[in-house]
């Protein structure tokens, strides 16, 4: 099975995707902390991607591509649930382009709809506990207009393929939500 789990900064995708990479025994791919990861390692994609993750910009699109082109590959014949990609356009092009080519397709698309103001709320407390160097109020609004900008028109471009979920709630209720539309 290959999820894809889309939403703005806060909305909770990160939480309910490692919830349903359990449930449905999927490798869960978040992009985000992929990254984390690389910029721990001072890898060449880490130090690439550090200073656009920094001040809450997104990572160019060829690095992200590349990136989840060989990560898909490797993983063709297991279940994966991602997290943070596609972030735009041409990303969600370069994925169908990486399914194709595997003789694969998106199974499910989770869109996690919740409400701008408690999103800024969510995101300024989390800050507080995380370290994230990219919790910041002002790198949190960024990220939010980035989101808008760059991200959201992905729910135009998969259409009637999406499910949307109203993210606003507990996380078991969220879950149960998007447990009633997965076959
Ligand atoms: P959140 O969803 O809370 O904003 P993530 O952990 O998903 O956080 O992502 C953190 C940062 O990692 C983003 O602001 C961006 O800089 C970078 N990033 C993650 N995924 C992508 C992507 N698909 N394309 C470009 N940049 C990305």
């Amino acid at each position: 099975m290959k999820l894809l789990i889309m939403g703005p900064p806060g909305a909770g995708k990160g939480t309910q995707a490692k919830i349903l990479a359990k449930k449905f025994n999927l490798v869960h791919l978040s992009t985000g902390d992929i990254l984390r990861k690389e910029i721990d390692k001072s890898s060449e994609v880490g130090l690439k991607a550090q200073t656009y993750m920094n001040a809450g910009n997104l990572v160019p699109d060829e690095v992200l591509l590349e990136m989840m082109q060989s990560t898909l590959t490797e993983l063709k014949d297991s279940g994966v649930i991602l997290d943070g990609f596609p972030r735009t356009i041409p990303q969600a092009i370069g994925l169908s382009k990486i399914f194709q080519s595997l003789n694969q397709a998106i199974d499910s698309i989770i869109n996690i709809e919740v409400d701008k103001n408690v999103l800024i709320t969510r995101l300024v407390e989390r800050a507080k506990k995380s370290g994230r160097a990219d919790d910041t109020e002002e790198v949190i609004v960024n990220r939010q207009n980035v989101y808008l900008e760059l991200t959201a028109p992905l729910i135009e471009f998969y259409q009637s393929n999406i499910i949307h979920i109203d993210g606003d709630g507990s996380i078991d209720e969220v879950t149960e939500r998007i447990l009633n539309h997965i076959p």
